[in-house]
């Protein structure tokens, strides 16, 4: 009995320290975004001129300077969804989820970034009636956005990322394939570390944190689902979401 009460009084200090480092790195997530975003802002109006006329050399030095702004943005937004994602996953919200809707909210919040990358988000309707799946709306859509975000990301202008979902026995399988640079053999086995960011990618100069792969992985482990890759036809990646329909 007295071990008992030792155990969940260490259980309840456990469960303090991770809510006090999440909302640490929450506030700090936040201010950090608040500073940054008032810092582009700033440097956007030098860009367009707004504040007089630049040189040459001061104009490439602003573009840099906004360039890493965007950057560190785009590194605290993935730091607040991984906190906001290990709060919510400590208690899944789950209910019936019809996973066909979830995608094409999806594809559809990117239809702008994807004109403006010239790549066609293509959506393969499964032609049978797929059940619903319980899973959590939410955490399962930061994964989908992660999946796509990426073939978007690492594809080259006007390709195309296929996205499909079927039913497998008692999983549904999605899938988002793309012929993009690729994952090279040495980087196979990292794809999923925290931070990992492979060398092609980095030469692409695309804003990314390694955290999107990372985070994806628990959610879908945690909804005893399976997330893993393999080579496009063609060259590129496909990653594949597999999701128990109960
Ligand atoms: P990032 O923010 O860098 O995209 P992720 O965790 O989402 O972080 O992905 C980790 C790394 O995996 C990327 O930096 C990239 O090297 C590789 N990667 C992910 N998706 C793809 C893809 N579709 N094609 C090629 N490489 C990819």
């Amino acid at each position: 009995m007295e071990d008992i009460n030792i155990l969940k009084e260490e259980n309840e200090k456990l469960k303090k320290m991770v809510e006090f480092k999440s909302d640490l790195i929450s506030i700090s997530s936040h201010q950090l975004r608040t500073s940054l975003s008032a810092l582009r802002w700033i440097l956007k109006m030098f860009i367009d001129k707004d504040l007089g006329s630049l040189n040459n050399e001061q104009f490439n030095m602003l573009q840099k300077a906004f360039n890493s702004s965007n950057k560190m943005i785009s590194l605290v937004n993935d730091l607040l969804t991984l906190s906001h994602t290990e709060d919510t996953m400590l208690k899944l919200q789950t209910k019936e989820v019809d996973l066909i809707n979830t995608l094409e909210q999806t594809i559809f919040d990117f239809s702008g970034e994807s004109n403006k990358k010239n790549v066609e988000l293509i959506f393969i309707k499964p032609e049978s009636i797929i059940p619903k799946a319980k899973c959590d709306e939410e955490l399962i859509g930061v994964v989908f956005q992660n999946l796509i975000e990426n073939a978007l990301k690492y594809s080259k202008p006007h390709d195309n990322v296929f996205i499909s979902l079927i039913q497998k026995d008692k999983e549904i399988e999605i899938s988002f394939r793309d012929n993009g640079i690729g994952i090279k053999e040495e980087d196979k086995n990292h794809i999923f570390d925290k931070f990992f960011r492979a060398t092609n990618a980095l030469d692409k100069d695309e804003v990314g944190s390694g955290l999107g792969l990372f985070t994806s992985k628990n959610i879908i482990e945690k909804h005893g689902g399976k997330i893993w890759f393999e080579e496009s036809n063609g060259g590129g990646v496909t990653f594949f979401v597999s999701l128990p329909l109960n």
